[in-house]
């Protein structure tokens, strides 16, 4: 499942030897996190693959049902999708016996957007439809600004931006941290309604604090887990798990806000290995250096996510779990 680095290196080695034309190097680095950026922390260990977070989504955020023909009595939806902005995904090998095992195991990977740090659907947006809030770091889409070129979709890593085409004139749909309910005080419905706490909510440095403390515990040992937040009173006693020994999203294109820790390798969960270099810092210093903003980062973001999406599909993994 990872994308090979040197596909990656070829794209961003092409445009070195751009940069490497006359003029001053410009080199923009990542982006900072922002100063209050909300967190959420998604662990796939505790997660038992219930979907109350798909349909705490649908509900929060207004959207229909996917049936499809084999299933018309359930919402299936395959992916996410202009209708379903969050799914729960299974990866499973061989006898798929043992859950957080990657040789005859399974595990549950919960997808939506990260909420990058340093976005590339926003460096592409031409009018600003795409846009992170200055303070949180939430990225919402605008949809009276967006002209439905769909460019954020192909700038997207984590292949999250989806057009709904059964809308009038289209429009493009993506989790916004349910930034109607955080303005509110409110969880994220997926959180909320998460009943293990697989989904937690706090400031992205919580989040990550807690992730290094769970890495950090002996497997085998017992931890109280909490639901919801840091500061849910009654935890509940589990044992810990062998993690794979790194917080998902903390460096990863630049870092994410959502994080995840799992038991099996990100690659098999369907998580990029996107270098910590964001691709739009590197599509928008060789624009800076070379054409001096002739034109737009497009091209190059659409060069790297074309190796990106290609090797993902190639190597593709998890099975959605209600297929
Ligand atoms: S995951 Fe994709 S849609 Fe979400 S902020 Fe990052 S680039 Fe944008
Ligand atoms: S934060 Fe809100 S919009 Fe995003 S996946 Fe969770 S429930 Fe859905
Ligand atoms: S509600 Fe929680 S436990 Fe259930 S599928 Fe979603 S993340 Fe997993």
């Amino acid at each position: 499942m990872s994308i090979k680095r040197r596909d990656f290196l070829k794209v961003a080695v092409a445009g070195g030897a751009c940069a490497a034309l006359p003029g001053p190097a410009e080199a923009r680095p990542n982006l900072e996190v922002p100063p209050k950026a909300a967190g959420m922390l998604y662990d796939a260990t505790l997660c038992i693959g219930c979907k109350a977070c798909m349909v705490g989504c649908k509900e929060a955020n207004d959207m229909p049902v996917e049936a499809s023909d084999q299933t018309p009595m359930w919402d299936t939806p395959a992916d996410t999708s202009g209708k379903t902005l969050n799914i729960i995904k299974l990866y499973r090998n061989g006898t798929a016996e043992v859950k957080d095992r990657e040789v005859d195991g399974f595990s549950f990977v919960k997808r939506h957007c990260m909420h990058c740090v340093d976005p590339g659907c926003i460096s592409v947006c031409p009018t600003s439809a795409m846009r992170k809030d200055p303070e949180t770091g939430v990225v919402t889409h605008h949809p009276e600004a967006c002209i439905g070129c769909r460019y954020c979709v192909w700038a997207c890593p984590y292949n999250i931006p989806k057009w709904d085409f059964d809308e009038a004139f289209g429009r493009i749909n993506k989790c916004e941290f349910c930034n109607h309910r955080l303005v509110e005080g409110k969880l994220p419905a997926c959180v909320e309604h998460c009943p293990t706490g697989a989904s937690l909510f706090g400031t992205r440095e919580e989040m990550l604090a807690e992730a290094k403390r769970r890495l950090a515990l002996e497997p085998g040992s017992a931890y109280a887990y909490p639901r919801n937040t840091l500061e849910d009173p009654n935890r509940h006693e589990k044992t810990v798990p062998h993690y794979i020994d790194e917080v998902y999203g903390e460096t990863q294109g630049g870092g994410t806000q959502v994080l995840v820790l799992a038991g099996v390798p990100f690659g098999d969960l369907d998580l990029p290995d996107v270098p910590e270099r964001s691709f739009a810092s590197i599509s928008e210093t060789i624009q800076h250096t070379v054409y001096k903003g002739m034109i737009a980062p497009l091209a190059l973001l659409g060069g790297l996510m074309f190796v990106t999406r290609r090797t993902l599909n190639k190597d593709k993994k998890p099975e959605e779990k209600s297929k």
